[in-house]
């Protein structure tokens, strides 16, 4: 029930009717019997400022943050986690003490369904490079990957990827490459991740790579589809009939949301709570 003494949180982006965040947070949060809601905000970027200072004076006790303010939030906070830092944008506010606090969980989220393996002298190959990718490359540089190839379809968006990551250690580890070159960075891929946005719903019949490609992966690679509708993608299907484990964006969606859920409620959460709600609602 929600009453006078209700906390509030809750996901600011534009357009945000189609986040399933306010789904799996209001699950755990009724499964935990504390007294919270989550709700969507709709923020035009030009509100942007105006609507953090409402939700101070609101009482708001933290937020996600989905496109187009994972950047232009920044300048905004108080202070910004390391991780964030490094990757460039947060997707995760608390309200502290010392006024607002960003971190980004999305990485946290990430490396969630990897972390049974060692990945010491593994290569990973991601195909993209918008704001999705970023917190892939310092997810596979967190995890050991030896060598971190990135392929963009623009030269100009490549190069300035690349030099963004120029004053962090990843830098030693990373390759960046347009897409034609894409065919000869495979047979070292142990872990190839799309983080294009190819392949979503409604766009379900496409695939960002040709599947006569996918024969040069190495055995045992895994494929890893940030998308999450459909389950699996066209890619995964494709890569698991070449005989790849095939990891969708479901289980990085359910992470960063617990982690984030965590860090407002100070407390452990149903992660499985989380995970049951979104495929209720997906299917
Ligand atoms: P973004 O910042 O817009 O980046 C998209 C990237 O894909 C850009 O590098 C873009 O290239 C590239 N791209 C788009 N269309 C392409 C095409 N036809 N051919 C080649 N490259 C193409 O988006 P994002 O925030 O990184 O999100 C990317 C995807 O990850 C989305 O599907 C999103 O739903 C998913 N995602 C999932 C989770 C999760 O929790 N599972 C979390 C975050 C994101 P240009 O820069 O050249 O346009």
């Amino acid at each position: 029930m929600i009453t006078g003494k209700t906390k509030l949180l809750g996901v600011i982006g534009h357009p945000i009717e189609h986040s399933l965040s306010p789904v799996m947070h209001n699950a755990a949060i009724a499964a935990l019997g504390v007294d919270y809601v989550y709700l969507p905000f709709p923020i035009d970027p030009i509100n942007l400022r105006r609507a953090l200072d409402g939700f101070e004076v609101i009482g708001l006790q933290g937020f996600s943050v989905t496109i187009p303010h994972k950047q232009a939030i920044m300048p905004l906070l108080n202070e910004i986690s390391e991780t964030a830092k490094a990757i460039g944008a947060v997707n995760t506010v608390c309200r502290t003490a010392s006024g607002w606090y960003g971190t980004n969980t999305d990485l946290d989220g990430f490396l969630a369904p990897l972390q049974s393996q060692n990945w010491a002298e593994a290569t990973a190959l991601i195909l993209g490079n918008g704001g999705a990718a970023r917190a892939v490359v310092a997810g596979c540089y967190q995890i050991g990957c030896r060598q971190i190839h990135v392929v963009g379809r623009d030269r100009q968006k490549l190069k300035t990827f690349w030099q963004s990551w120029q004053d962090h250690p990843v830098s030693a580890h990373l390759f960046v490459a347009e897409w034609q070159e894409l065919p000869d960075r495979l047979s070292q891929a142990n872990l190839l991740v799309n983080t294009t946005p190819i392949g979503m719903a409604p766009d379900a019949d496409r695939s960002p790579i040709d599947p006569a490609l996918l024969e040069k992966l190495p055995a045992g690679a895994i494929a890893y589809d940030l998308i999450y509708t459909p389950r699996p993608t066209k890619f995964l299907q494709q890569a698991a009939a070449q005989g790849c484990v095939a990891i969708d964006g479901l289980e990085m969606l359910v992470q960063q949301g617990a982690v984030a859920l965590q860090l407002w409620l100070k407390q452990s959460v149903p992660v499985e709570v989380m995970r049951s709600a979104l495929l209720d609602f997906l299917r």
